[in-house]
Formats: structure tokens, sequence, C-alpha cells
């Protein structure tokens, strides 16, 4: 069993998405469970949807954008015609939209706030997912609210590891002979069943969450720079390339603020003894 994760940028387009198809083609198999983050920057089109609706502001150019940005790239990967994505894609609007509707009443800005930001990992992974089934990718969806237990706090839920890894096991032990098993990072639920997140680039630690549960063979987190780095490329020249690190040195690295990795995802693989790799998506 191995786990690879997908961040925003891995999954941006459709000539993206192709290409992480095809990097889960070629693992296809070892059992593979792929958690994906929103396309692109679903999550601040997401968080500004919210904020124009808190303001009482027009949402109806921003809804637009983010439905036209998603039809696009269902359009470009020849999947607009599959009646269940159409369903799917259409509830999960309406849902956005209800909750939207909802942002003055007592449940607060935090719950309205994870009801928003969830949707893009949802729509995310419902389009690869049935991208990868039409292209004889035997692929399973799971719902990541189903196993990925946390706390009732929202916007940085603490994620429950004993009801989690249960769920986790039961889940993909079932799915895992169907072919690959998507879903969504920076997602849970809590006792209330209502979705929870798990904090801004919460994904990478959803992998290590299911990786951990898993005893998987390895974490890869797929990302746009080549190998690991010590340091933020965006902000050094002269980063140092690292295909594998020792995990103490990964997490004083993330510590002392390196935003290649998220901090939470080592502890959880080191006390497994996890591999940790990341690779160039290019
Ligand atoms: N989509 C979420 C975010 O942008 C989680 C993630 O990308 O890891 O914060
Ligand atoms: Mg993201």
């Amino acid at each position: 069993m191995k786990v690879f994760k997908f961040g925003g940028a891995s999954v941006k387009d459709a000539t993206a998405v192709k290409n992480m198809s095809s990097i889960n083609q070629k693992n296809q198999a070892s059992p593979l469970v792929v958690i994906v983050s929103a396309m692109a920057k679903t999550t601040n089109a997401l968080e500004n949807l919210l904020a124009l609706t808190m303001a009482e502001e027009d949402t109806t150019g921003a809804f637009i954008q983010l439905k036209a940005f998603h039809s696009g790239i269902v359009k470009e990967l020849a999947i607009d015609h599959d009646e269940e994505l159409d369903k799917f894609l259409n509830q999960t609007y309406e849902d956005l939209q209800n909750h939207l509707s909802k942002f003055s009443s007592s449940l607060g800005y935090d719950y309205i706030y994870d009801q928003t930001v969830s949707t893009g990992e949802l729509l995310s992974t419902k389009i690869i997912a049935t991208y990868l089934n039409h292209n004889q990718i035997p692929t399973s969806w799971l719902d990541a609210r189903k196993v990925v237990k946390t706390d009732m706090v929202h916007r940085a839920a603490r994620v429950d590891w004993g009801a989690t890894q249960n769920f986790i096991r039961s889940h993909v032990s079932q799915l895992k002979d169907q072919g690959i098993v998507i879903s969504q990072g920076f997602i849970g639920s809590n006792a209330k069943f209502d979705t929870t997140t798990l904090g801004r680039e919460g994904s990478d630690f959803t992998g290590a969450i299911f990786a951990t549960a898993l005893s998987a063979e390895s974490l890869t987190i797929w990302k746009d720079v080549p190998g690991e780095l010590n340091a933020d490329p965006k902000k050094f020249a002269d980063t140092k390339k690292y295909d594998q690190l020792p995990y103490k040195e990964a997490a004083e690295m993330t510590y002392y603020g390196a935003s290649v990795i998220h901090p939470k995802t080592i502890k959880p693989l080191a006390q497994k003894d996890i591999p940790l790799y990341v690779k160039s998506f290019e």
C-alpha cells in the first residue's frame, strides 16, 4: 500500500490532471490511496466567496467564476457528458449556496467557513475520479468525512486518531481491490457529522493520516518543486535538493518555516517509520 498526495498546483488545470493521472496509472499495481487538494487557488476563491457573502455584496460573479473554472476543466477532460458527475457538481454547488445563505445564523463563522471551503476538495476529487474511470483506471471515490474524524473545533480541527484509523482501515480495505482509492485532503467531520477542516494547507497532513492508519509502505507528496527542498524555493534561490530526508531534519525544516511540507505531516510518519518522499511533479 502506497499513499500519494497531490496539491492544488498538481491539479491546477486539465493538463495537470492528465499528468497526475498517468503518474497514478503507472503505480496502480500496488494498492494505492490518492489524496488530493482543491484545484489551483480554489480554496482562496471560496474564502473570497464567503467574504463577499459576509459583506453582503453580490456573489454572482464569484460563483460563476468558480463554476466556469471547474466546468472548463471537466470539458477539457471530455467528461462533461457524465451524468453522475453532473449531478454531483450541481448538488455540491447547491449545498454551497445553502451553507452561504446561513452566514448570519447562530451557527457561527468558523462553522460556515468549513462548510464553504471544503467544497474545493469535493469538486476536485470527484472530477479526477470520474476522469480516471473514463480512462480505464478503476477508481473509487471515498468521502474523507466518513473516515477522518475530528473534534468539534472548526478551521483547525484535531484528529481523533483512534476512530480515524479504524474507519480508514475498514473503508480502504473494502475498496482497495477495485482499483485506486481517491479521497480529499484537508477535510473531515466531527461527531455531529458536520464538515470540519484541518487548517489551511492541511492536505499533506491528511496524506500522513492515511499513510499512518494503513501502515503504508511510503507517503509521496507530489510537488511542483524538484525533490525535497530545505527552504522555500520561492524565497531562496540556492535551495538544496533531497530525495529523502531524515525525519528529524525534515521536522526541523518545516518547524523553521520552510513551506514545503505541512508541519504536522512528519510526526505520525516518524512514529511508524514510514518514509516520506517529495517528488517533482514535472
Ligand atoms: N485546499 C486547502 C488549502 O489550500 C488544503 C491544501 O491545499 O492543502 O489550504
Ligand atoms: Mg491548496
